[in-house]
């Protein structure tokens, strides 16, 4: 029970590895609050369903996860949707929704709980960055450039919070089987249970993750295990780096 009486803060709830992460956190002691825009299927202490294209919506989070629960100790900033295409191939509105939720939602949260951790002595934020965010990956530029984006802010807002005991971090993971991965398949006309089989034989591992192996990273990181680790990039890859 290592997050007995602490309370987080979990965006992209209702998502693949949104899911795992309130399960375990929940599993292990911790209230939550979930975030999605649909949170009428995820099991949790408090629901607060919207859209993080809002501002105000994103900006609020933090505020009404402290209010609904009496506190707050964990942010995980998990959300995120992925644009395909080089640039030349991008819409505005990919652009848009893109840094929107990828980026914008993050800065806003962190923002606005950054306040709300330091009155209560510290905690901890674990944002989801992306392999693509620490090195290019081909036709998905702007996702990359989002990712690297809210990788450096991580590893900034690490150095600039660590003196208020707030510990900013984040976890970079390569291809995941979640609804992310298996729509794009989809919607490239190919089969996600064969797509996703074939894709397990490029990492050395043998398989692509599954949503608990990036979700026990990232409770890893909310947890005083990870004491001294502030502005870390922690990649998990099953083996295969982005070259
Ligand atoms: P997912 O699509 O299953 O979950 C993402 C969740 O974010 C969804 O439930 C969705 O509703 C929510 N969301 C998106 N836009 C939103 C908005 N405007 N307002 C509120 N909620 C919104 O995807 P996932 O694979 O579980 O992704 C989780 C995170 O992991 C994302 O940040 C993603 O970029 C990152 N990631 C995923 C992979 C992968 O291969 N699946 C790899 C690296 C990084």
């Amino acid at each position: 029970m290592r997050f007995s009486g602490k309370i987080a803060l979990v965006t992209g709830a209702a998502g693949g590895i949104g899911a795992a992460i309130v399960k375990q956190l929940r599993a292990e002691g911790a209230r939550v609050a979930v975030a999605d825009r649909d949170v009428s299927g995820v099991e949790a202490d408090a629901k607060l369903p919207g859209n993080l294209l809002e501002a105000a919506y994103a900006d609020g989070l933090p505020q009404a996860a402290f209010d609904a629960l009496g506190g707050l100790d964990i942010v995980i900033n998990n959300a995120g949707v992925i644009t395909r295409g080089k640039v030349t191939e991008t819409a505005d509105a990919d652009w848009d929704l893109s840094v929107g939720v990828n980026v914008q939602a993050p800065f806003r949260i962190c923002r606005a709980a950054i306040p709300l951790l330091a009155a209560r002595g510290g905690g901890a934020i674990v944002n989801t960055a992306s392999c693509w965010g620490l090195r290019p990956g081909p036709n998905h530029a702007v996702y990359c450039m989002t990712k690297a984006a809210i990788a450096s802010l991580t590893q900034c807002m690490g150095m600039d919070h660590a003196h208020q005991n707030i510990r900013i971090n984040a976890v970079c993971p390569n291809e995941v089987n979640t609804p992310m991965l298996r729509t794009g398949f989809i919607k490239r006309g190919f089969d996600p249970d064969t797509a996703v089989a074939e894709l397990g034989k490029t990492v050395p591992l043998g398989r692509i993750a599954e949503p608990d192996d990036i979700a026990d990273v990232v409770l890893f990181l909310a947890s005083d295990a990870a004491r001294y680790m502030c502005g870390s990039l922690v990649e998990v890859n099953g083996g295969k780096a982005v070259a």
